[in-house]
């Protein structure tokens, strides 16, 4: 059967490939960037049968789509189906931004990193050098903020992870970046840091990592890579252990999807306003 994407090719196209995908924000929040931006797109969400992502990228392509982000569970298909990709993207071993040249080769990047970072030190001013990080969870976000994490120089990273040994094998890969070391939840007592991220998908359960109290202390920023309309179970926890600076992963969202626009268009466009406005779309006033 063949596939339609059903295409305006009169158009440059822009989407966001997954599956589940309706969910995505994506469409919305480039399109406040073009309208910002004065630039002329289509941007949709394509659900995407699994076993056909590279097909519907081809297809895509040929249908003058210019560009495309990848969201779960194709990230590293992605990775896989590439012509050429960044730096970062070869380094994390997976793809969300993906962009087309004349001949259909296939170009890819990674920006979450970048977008964690920038809302993390832009948006709420965290100074991330020479601070120690504890990263809690081990998976494909993970892998895709150590590089970005360690170029700001923070003094140590611990990586804590249920699966210990995919914690160990992302130091091996990453300590060349940084002084980062892996550990189990439970060799976290005793310790303090000043910036702990959640990348763990509990959240998304309503669970909290099984992470001690003492993690936090005076000053501790909490960072829950999740978002949603209120606030999530895990920055409840940050708040009743006393921690003032605690966020949620919307901004990374909208500053990831920043750097994909910059990367296909080549403008950088204002990203608060656009927290600002999906904020109020989800409502979600509440920091
Ligand atoms: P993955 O599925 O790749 O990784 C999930 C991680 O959670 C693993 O480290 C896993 O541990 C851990 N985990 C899952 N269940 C449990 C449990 N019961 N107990 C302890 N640890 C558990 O997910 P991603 O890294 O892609 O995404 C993580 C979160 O980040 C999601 O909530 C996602 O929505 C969010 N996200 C947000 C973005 C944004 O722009 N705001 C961008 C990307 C992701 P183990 O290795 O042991 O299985």
């Amino acid at each position: 059967m063949s596939i339609d994407l059903s295409l305006d090719t009169s158009i440059n196209n822009y989407a966001v490939f997954g599956n589940p995908v309706k969910h995505s924000k994506s469409p919305q929040i480039h399109s406040l960037f073009a309208r910002q931006t004065g630039i002329t797109l289509n941007y949709q969400a394509i659900e995407v049968p699994h076993e056909k992502f590279g097909e519907y990228v081809k297809l895509f392509a040929s249908q003058k789509g210019k560009g495309l982000n990848i969201t779960v569970p194709f990230k590293e298909n992605a990775f896989s189906l590439c012509n050429t990709l960044t730096q970062r993207a070869e380094l994390s071993g997976s793809v969300n931004t993906i962009w087309f040249d004349e001949q259909n080769n296939i170009h890819g990047d990674t920006t979450d990193g970048k977008g964690l970072i920038n809302d993390l030190t832009i948006n709420n001013g965290i100074d991330i050098h020479n601070k120690s990080v504890l990263v809690m969870g081990a998976g494909g976000s993970v892998k895709a903020i150590l590089e970005p994490l360690c170029t700001e120089k923070p003094e140590q990273i611990v990586i804590a992870n249920r699966t210990i040994s995919r914690a160990v094998q992302l130091t091996e890969k990453f300590s060349v970046q940084g002084n980062i070391e892996a550990c189990s939840y439970a060799e976290l007592s005793n310790r303090s840091f000043d910036i702990i991220i959640n990348a763990t998908s509990l959240s998304l359960a309503g669970e909290l990592p099984p992470v001690p109290e003492t993690v936090i202390k005076n000053n501790t920023c909490c960072y829950d890579l999740m978002y949603s309309d209120m606030n999530t179970i895990f920055m409840n926890w940050a708040k009743e252990q006393g921690a003032t600076k605690v966020f949620d992963g919307l901004g990374m969202l909208v500053e990831q999807a920043a750097e994909s626009f910059n990367v296909w268009h080549g403008v950088k466009p204002d990203t608060v306003s656009v927290i600002e406005n999906l904020r109020k779309s989800i409502g979600n006033s509440r920091r």
